[in-house]
């Protein structure tokens, strides 16, 4: 079933201002996302922060129902963290690892999640370990199989979409890998949860880790952290009142993935995070992930077809991420130029690539298509880029 473009857009109005192409930076939240992070920000200041909680307890259920839902979990295994990246470190923080433990890894990784790592090696003896690449660009993995064969694994560490690149790594067929291995599978789904049609079961991750800000339309300062129940995970490396229980001289933490949360939180945020959920379910997320792959790869030909630009993305299959150089302009540039014409682009550094081989440029342009885009967007960027 399709989706219907027009109320789509109309229920995010600022498409009448913009053309908004940096969804994988920052997506622009619909209606009833903001009204219900406004409304709650009013009714903290009308009644109280703490009885404004009370009042919405429904609304921040919701949040675990409604996040549950959209990736295939149950409520219990879903935590509020707020980014992404902290998500990810409280999970991978919380391995107990054993001097010599191996995580394997994968060239397109996140820096953050990069950084995690080597800081693990530093201070825990872990060994990291960055698997090459297929013919494609994505991970290999004959190379994986090979590696886990050695023994020693404890963690692969894989980001399902890379931020700077519109490739997809095979995340259900590493997931397969790892149980047979018996490795933990950590994902970052921050590019692909409110892109893709995601299932943690068939995904086969222990630990998914995605943000609220990009292609879910969450509000910012949100995310979420999928742990699967019984997944062999330590203590979190923090905890608080909420998260442990004070049991006479020592305490007691809880079992759920709630043991991830801290006390203190944007609970309008929480609220938006779980409306974007339940709008994201109510669009379809299958119709969402052809839709959003559609005018990537219409956007992708096009751009193609102008003089000096080069198209960038690698993988055999693809995201809604579109990068691409532009001869004689660096991407800071068409960045500057785009914007001051009213489309919302962004450029990827080098820096987003940390493990990666030269690839041959310092910087790319990012376009980021959502399902409320449209084709005539794309086509106001592709003229804009020969204008340059
Ligand atoms: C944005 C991003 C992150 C970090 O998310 P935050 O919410 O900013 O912490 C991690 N991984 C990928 C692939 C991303 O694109």
């Amino acid at each position: 079933m399709g989706i219907d473009v027009g109320a789509v857009r109309a229920e995010t109005p600022a498409v009448a201002e913009v053309v908004h192409l940096n969804n994988a930076g920052s997506s622009l939240s619909p209606v009833p996302v903001v009204d219900a992070v406004v409304g709650h920000v009013r009714l903290e200041a009308r009644i109280g922060g703490y009885e404004a909680a009370e009042r919405a307890e429904a609304a921040v259920e919701g949040f675990y129902t409604g996040v549950a839902r959209m990736v295939g979990a149950r409520p219990e295994e879903i935590a509020f963290v707020e980014s992404a990246t902290r998500a990810w470190e409280l999970a991978f923080g919380s391995v107990a690892f054993e001097a010599g433990d191996r995580v394997l890894t994968t060239t397109s990784e996140y820096p953050s999640n990069a950084l995690g790592m080597v800081k693990a090696a530093r201070e825990r003896g872990v060994r990291v370990q960055v698997v090459g690449d297929d013919a494609s660009g994505v991970m290999d993995l004959e190379a994986l199989e090979r590696e886990l064969d050695r023994g020693g694994v404890r963690v692969v560490a894989v980001n399902h979409m890379p931020t700077h690149n519109g490739l997809v790594n095979p995340a259900e067929r590493i997931g397969a890998l790892c149980r047979r291995a018996g490795a933990l599978f950590l994902l970052d789904a921050c590019q692909s949860v409110g892109q893709w049609d995601l299932d943690v079961e068939r995904l086969g991750c222990d630990v998914l880790a995605a943000t609220g800000r990009k292609y879910l339309r969450g509000p910012r300062g949100t995310g979420f952290l999928y742990v699967r129940s019984g997944a062999d995970l330590g203590e979190p490396p923090v905890v608080d009142v909420s998260s442990a229980h004070w049991e006479g001289q020592g305490y007691r933490v809880r079992e759920d993935a709630r043991r991830f949360e801290s006390f203190e939180r944007s609970v309008a945020g929480q609220i938006g995070l779980g409306v974007a959920a339940g709008y994201a379910v109510d669009v379809g997320l299958a119709a969402i992930q052809e839709r959003v792959g559609s005018l990537a790869g219409y956007a992708r030909e096009r751009l193609s077809q102008v003089d000096g630009v080069r198209v960038l993305d690698r993988g055999a299959r693809r995201s809604g991420i579109v990068t691409f150089a532009v001869e004689g302009a660096s991407a800071e540039r068409v960045h500057a130029f785009l914007g001051r014409a009213g489309v919302n682009v962004s450029v990827a550094r080098v820096w987003n690539q940390v493990w990666e081989r030269d690839v041959g440029v310092d910087e790319a342009v990012r376009a980021s298509v959502h399902y409320f885009n449209t084709e005539e967007e794309v086509e106001t960027l592709v003229r804009l880029v020969k204008e340059r």
